[in-house]
């Protein structure tokens, strides 16, 4: 994906207020992410381990933030779960994050609930760039690039769901 600034990453948010989205913790190392591997952008809140942010740009270029809540991670510790959004496979590292829908919905407390990478790194683990131990990836018969293709689409697929009523 191309860079974002952190102004750019703040005025995306879909599901908290403008006070939140310009209070809340973004990454101070934008310059040297690796996005030209990142299909998104997530990373965790240092100061508040349960609150996780994830920002892509979709196929009209334009970024789009949620804001998650990870339920603690002491749950499932010991059972491997499944990532939702890059299928890699991770004993206890995989969280439930939640984000509350935009809007009204969201105000009633409607939310949207997907199991995800618990670093949020899944653009990563797709590329083989980071390593989630033996039996983490699928052996599959289909290109990196359907690979990618696939995780972009259940992002997207993820934070249009966030972002309707
Ligand atoms: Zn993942």
């Amino acid at each position: 994906m191309e860079p974002l600034t952190e102004r750019e990453i703040r005025a995306a948010f879909i599901n908290c207020t403008k006070g939140e989205a310009k209070r809340l913790s973004v990454p101070r190392d934008l310059t040297e992410q690796p996005w030209e591997d990142l299909d998104f952008l997530g990373w965790r809140d240092p100061q508040a381990p349960g609150r996780a942010y994830l920002v892509t740009t979709g196929d009209d270029g334009r970024a789009r933030a949620v804001a998650l809540r990870a339920a603690s991670s002491a749950v499932g510790q010991q059972r491997r779960s499944m990532c939702s959004m890059c299928l890699t496979t991770h004993s206890g590292g995989v969280s439930l994050m939640v984000a509350p829908k935009a809007g009204k919905a969201g105000q009633q407390g409607n939310s949207v609930g997907a199991y995800i990478c618990s670093d949020l790194a899944c653009s990563l683990y797709v590329r083989g760039k980071r390593d989630a131990g033996v039996g983490a990836r699928l052996h599959e018969t289909i290109t990196l690039e359907e690979k990618i293709r696939r995780t972009v689409a259940n992002v997207a697929a993820f934070v249009a769901k966030v972002g309707t009523a």
